[in-house]
């Protein structure tokens, strides 16, 4: 099972690990969340949060736990505070989705009721207090040092790692950063153990994952299927293949994930897979494009997300985004200067958003060909 903060997925499996003392997580999602729970060493002053700010366009699959059962993230989440031997959990709901705040919320209610959560942090009480908080409204306030930054009362900027959040996070204490979706599975890793799912998804990477189809497949929606299924079949079978019946690109991991063409699609649904070809797995969100479609709008699309989402802490992702802009808004192929700028951004910004913007342009520019010449750099 691998978890994380914005773009995080999940895939090996196992039951909850025993806290012991480890070397904190490398940056970036898709970190083993057994490995991410025993870094905390089970420290006093633990705090598992559940990231539920899932800004991806075109994913939903948090929404749907928060909003269609609560109850199971609540439950992953206080069995994710009993493998970090934390007393204080915190889900944080994106601002955009009032039904699963409120669904939350009053799920948080009737637990506390039952007696299977405190009602307080610090009473000595060995049950996690877990409180339900809004989420900042942006996407950047998504990855896990921003997020931890935005429930502190700041703004919900990224922050430079080490000290990674497992060995300084909230308010200085050891910090866990688990998607929705990753604790929504513990329930059931636990009840049925980790053998069993691991009988799920690849070898290297096991268990399911939801995918979400946006609106252009003839069947949208969210699918839960195993790790390693062709994204052909998921597209094909469980879309119904696009509306317009043409050939499809496909983005795949989110705003800043990759993009395949139809010849791509055989590839397996795993993280080392579709990292391999320049996408992602992030949330598994996949947004279908069609024949109707502007390769250069997309491109400008492209760059005004990251314009408008770049938080501004760093230079290279603050200054690179804008320029990108400029040149993509101009509508011509770019001069030989960008790949200076690509380079810069995608090893000088301090977060995986500046750093990935790039790799997302040249992959968009890959399935494009010649109407994207330029920008594969
Ligand atoms: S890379 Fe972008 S989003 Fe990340 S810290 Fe720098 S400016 Fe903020």
């Amino acid at each position: 099972m691998r978890g994380g903060g914005a773009g995080g997925g999940r895939a090996r499996g196992g039951g909850p690990a025993r806290p012991a003392r480890a070397r904190p997580p490398p940056p970036g999602a898709g970190f083993p969340v057994a490995a991410k729970w025993a870094a905390t060493g089970a420290r006093p002053g633990t705090v598992v949060v559940a990231n539920g700010d899932e800004g991806d366009p075109g994913s939903y699959a948090d929404r749907l736990l928060m909003e269609e059962d609560p109850d199971r993230v609540l439950e992953g989440l206080a069995l994710a505070c009993f493998a970090c031997g934390a007393r204080r959990g915190v889900v944080l709901v994106r601002s955009e989705y009032p039904a699963a705040l409120t669904r939350m919320r009053r799920a948080l209610a009737c637990a506390v009721a039952d007696g299977h959560l405190a009602d307080a942090v610090g009473t000595g009480d060995a049950r996690p207090a877990v409180e339900i908080v809004e989420g900042a409204g942006s996407y950047v306030a998504g990855e896990e040092t921003a997020l931890i930054a935005r429930l502190e009362g700041a703004r919900g900027c990224a922050r430079p790692r080490p000290p990674y959040p497992t060995d300084r996070g909230l308010w200085g204490t050891p910090t866990v950063v688990n998607n929705v979706e990753t604790l929504a599975s513990v329930p059931w890793i636990v009840q049925n153990g980790g053998a069993h799912y691991a009988r799920y998804g690849t070898s290297k990477e096991s268990g399911t994952k939801l995918v979400c189809l946006s609106e252009r497949f003839a069947r949208p929606g969210a699918f839960e299927v195993r790790l390693g299924t062709p994204v052909r079949r998921i597209v094909d079978e469980l879309g119904g293949g696009l509306r317009s019946g043409g050939p499809v690109v496909l983005q795949i991991g989110g705003p800043l994930g990759g993009f395949l063409t139809d010849s791509d699609l055989d590839v397996p649904l795993t993280s080392e897979a579709l990292t391999a070809r320049g996408a992602a797995l992030g949330h598994a969100g996949m947004i279908a494009f069609d024949t109707q479609t502007d390769p250069a709008e997309l491109m400008r699309h492209i760059w005004e997300f990251a314009a408008l989402e770049s938080c501004g802490a760093c230079s290279p992702c603050r200054v690179g985004t804008r320029r990108g802009l400029e040149i993509a808004a101009a509508r011509t192929p770019p001069d030989p200067s960008y790949e200076s700028l690509a380079r810069l951004m995608g090893e000088g910004s301090m977060c995986a958003f500046g750093r990935r913007v790039p790799a997302a342009v040249r992959s968009l520019a890959r399935a494009y060909g010649r109407e994207l010449t330029g920008w594969d750099r």
